[in-house]
């Protein structure tokens, strides 16, 4: 059985969630993972903010706005005066939980249990509007199944248990429907996978059900070669391997969180990246193929700072490394990009939070130089050392760009640079010309 996530845009509007019910009613058993509405979880998030603010009114007056959005989409979705009125009563009492809390003390904990509504809602609204099209449909409730452990992982003999035993207990379904991003923690409360975490919900569901694969709906055609906001004629890359789909995810693809596709990943299982409005296009296919000596895609992170740390002591000196590296852990700072030489060391980070401490501390093992507002480019493909000439030929790319920092070997999935800020759309597009063109 295949798992299909729709993320916010694509159960956007009335109109969409149509499109959407349309598009998986093809009689094949699936399971469907869905966000809120999009827009609503940031919704969610003022009406908390006001009541943490202690501003009763402006959080009711806030809920009222969002429940009068809803009532219009209620208005559009169904054709019978019945479901209507049923979604209104169903939507009722999750509007109504959301303003019981202005009677109640506000925590972190009464935060989670409003954001959770947004799927809540969504997923009623959806199942709805199926049986109102004669589709059978099944509920499987995220908050009985999707749970996190103490240190905020994914509780995965838990999901695996209780979610096949919700599908045992229904097996002749045609559709399951389930919320993204929501949970429960440890303690038994609602909880969440974090901002965007429905993707990390359906990798999830995906890995305990075993399925065949994932699908993640969206609303541009898979992952891009190169950066649409800086490089014209961008195109979709058909085939990636994990590890390339997670080098991009994490220099900014915006279309997979980084965390998702590990759990697809560990248990096998594809993921593929689809677009709602034009679900024909191929998009991209994830998975542990990748294609022979390719290079794939670029991409860029902003806002990276550079720091070097230069000392006579590391000549042929050992812990000179180590002690470096304490000074970032204690500062809680990670280090993306790092590249050595006999007397010195090049890192960079883009958390700055701490770097006047982190600095200080440095000046005390050598000579510190910084270098802000700084991009790190990074080329992902299949590029095992044996595949002669992929360095040279992405250098060459480069030739009339100044580039501070060089590093690959890390892994036989990347090469990165540092360059410039002001660099960075000439680096683009001069890597999109000698790569792709
Ligand atoms: N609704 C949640 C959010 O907006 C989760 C998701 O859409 O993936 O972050
Ligand atoms: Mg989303």
């Amino acid at each position: 059985m295949k798992v299909l996530k729709f993320g916010g845009t694509s159960v956007g509007t009335a109109a969409r969630m149509k499109d959407v019910a349309q598009l998986i009613n093809d009689g094949t058993q699936k399971l469907i993972v869905l966000s809120a509405m999009s827009g609503t979880t940031n919704g969610l998030i003022e009406i908390s903010d006001y009541f943490y603010k202690n501003n009763q009114a402006g959080a009711l007056e806030r809920v009222n706005m969002l429940e009068q959005k809803y009532d219009a989409i209620i208005d559009e979705l169904y054709s019978s005066e019945d479901s209507k009125k049923e979604a209104k009563k169903q939507l009722s009492a999750n509007f109504d939980l959301i303003r019981s809390h202005s009677k109640s003390v506000f925590t972190l904990f009464e935060e989670k249990a409003i954001l959770a509504q947004g799927e809540l809602i969504s997923t009623a609204m959806f199942q709805l509007y199926l049986k109102e099209q004669g589709i059978n449909s099944v509920h499987l409730p995220a908050l009985d199944f999707m749970r996190i452990d103490k240190n905020a992982e994914p509780d995965t003999l838990f999901i695996a248990e209780n979610l096949n035993k919700l599908l045992t207990a229904s097996p002749d379904a045609e559709m399951y429907i389930t919320q993204g991003f929501i949970c429960r923690n440890f303690y038994g409360e609602i909880d969440n996978l974090q901002r965007g975490g429905s993707d990390y919900t359906a990798s999830l569901v995906g890995a305990a059900i075993k399925s065949e694969e994932i699908q993640i709906w969206t609303d541009i055609n898979g992952i891009h070669n190169n950066d649409p906001r800086y490089v014209e004629n961008t195109k979709p890359v058909p085939v990636l391997h994990f590890e390339e789909a997670a080098e991009l995810a994490y220099f900014g693809a915006k279309i997979l969180h980084p965390t998702c596709i590990l759990p697809a990943k560990l248990s096998n299982i594809p993921v593929r990246l689809l677009n709602t409005m034009e679900p024909t296009a191929p998009g991209t296919l994830i998975s542990t193929t990748s294609k022979k000596g390719k290079i794939e895609s670029v991409a860029a992170k902003d806002n990276i700072t550079a720091i070097k740390i230069k000392s006579g002591r590391m000549l042929l000196a050992y812990g000179f490394l180590r002690k470096i590296f304490e000074i970032f852990e204690s500062h809680h700072t990670s280090i993306d990009m790092i590249t050595t030489s006999e007397v010195g060391v090049s890192v960079t980070i883009d958390n700055t939070k701490n770097l006047d401490n982190i600095l200080n501390d440095l000046k005390k093992f050598g000579m510190v130089t910084v270098d802000r507002n700084m991009v790190i480019i990074c080329v992902v493909g299949d590029l095992p050392f044996e595949n002669v000439g992929f360095q040279a030929k992405v250098i060459g790319a480069l030739k009339q760009i100044p580039i501070r920092m060089i590093s690959y070997g890390g892994s036989n999935y990347n090469i990165s640079f540092l360059i410039r800020a002001e660099d960075k759309k000439e680096a683009l597009n001069a890597l999109s010309r000698a790569l792709f063109d």
